[in-house]
């Protein structure tokens, strides 16, 4: 049975967030030293970039110049949070289309699911904007192309990222063949993602939890909630935003997950769309946590079913 393919290359270190900005290029060193020292020996395979036809199926072309001056010729942008450099379009363009790489090795049964491990992350990019250190929404771009290429009438996405997933909400919001699920904190950044928010045909569900939840409020969601409902929407594919500041050290943020909690989350969506994952890197701060989240996360997606 074929395994997990591990979506990467070295010019994601290359968009350079300046000093002291937590997703810093070192996030991808810390995974990339967690996975070797636990002899995860998953292969590398380098993504392609995005085409302007991937980028255009979720965001404005106004979008995508504002983006390019930003990194290119050095235009300010207007989110503080949300830095670039000249290096950061060519990782952006590669962090986009990283997915679509992942689907094609998929579909091809090359790979049974794929873990994206690239940067800028993507899930609080919206059509027309970048914000909390996303340029392009990666897993949204993903989804559209999975359903223009007929590779997938349905998309599942999970988002267990710390934050609410506003960019991967609002793309999809009245969309019945994505359905999109969030747990986030709540009150935190980016201050979006009510339960209330079901969509035009309630194909989106957001989960919040207060800070200091207990890890068990996590896992009994997901098992008990996310997992039936995507189960019941019979998914031809499922996308995850692999968040990993809910981890009780993340300096971002006051949830009290451990690593391990990452693994069994992991084992519990597994048998959605018939093994069939896209996990996308968004969020985890705390280098240590994150190296031991993705380990144990990559991991789960490596066993068999
Ligand atoms: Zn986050």
């Amino acid at each position: 049975m074929p395994g997990t393919a591990l979506i990467y290359c070295e010019e994601a270190t290359l968009h350079d967030t300046g000093d002291n900005h937590p997703e810093s290029p070192l996030r991808l060193e810390a995974i990339r030293r967690a996975l070797q020292e636990c002899k995860v020996n998953a292969p590398y395979v380098r993504p392609e970039s995005a085409t302007m036809e991937d980028l255009l199926r979720n965001h404005s072309q106004e979008h995508i110049d504002a983006v390019r001056a930003a990194c290119l010729d050095g235009v300010e942008y207007p989110d503080p949070d949300t830095v670039m450099c000249p290096a950061s379009w060519e990782a952006a363009l590669l962090s986009a289309g990283a997915g679509i790489m992942a689907a094609n090795l998929i579909l091809d049964g090359q790979f049974e699911n794929a873990f994206v491990m690239m940067r800028p992350p993507g899930h609080h990019a919206e059509a027309e904007r970048a914000m909390g250190f996303c340029l392009f929404n990666n897993i949204a771009i993903t989804a559209h192309w999975l359903r223009e290429m007929g590779a997938a009438k349905r998309v599942a996405i999970l988002d267990f990222d710390l934050h609410h997933g506003n960019g991967t909400q609002h793309a999809f919001y009245d969309d019945d063949t994505v359905f999109f699920i969030s747990l986030h904190e709540y009150p935190q950044y980016p201050g979006t993602g009510f339960p209330y928010e079901l969509g035009k045909n309630n194909t989106n569900l957001n989960f919040q939890f207060a800070p200091g939840s207990s890890p068990m409020l996590w896992i009994n969601t997901i098992e008990g909630q996310a997992v039936p409902t995507l189960t019941a929407f019979a998914p031809d594919i499922l996308l995850l935003s692999a968040g990993f500041d809910a981890h009780r050290l993340d300096p971002l943020g006051n949830q009290l997950l451990e690593s391990e909690h990452y693994g069994q989350i992991t084992r519990m969506v597994k048998h959605i769309a018939g093994g069939r994952i896209i996990s996308f890197l968004e969020g985890g701060y705390h280098l240590g946590a994150l190296g031991e989240s993705v380990a144990e996360h990559v991991q789960a997606l490596m066993e068999s079913p």
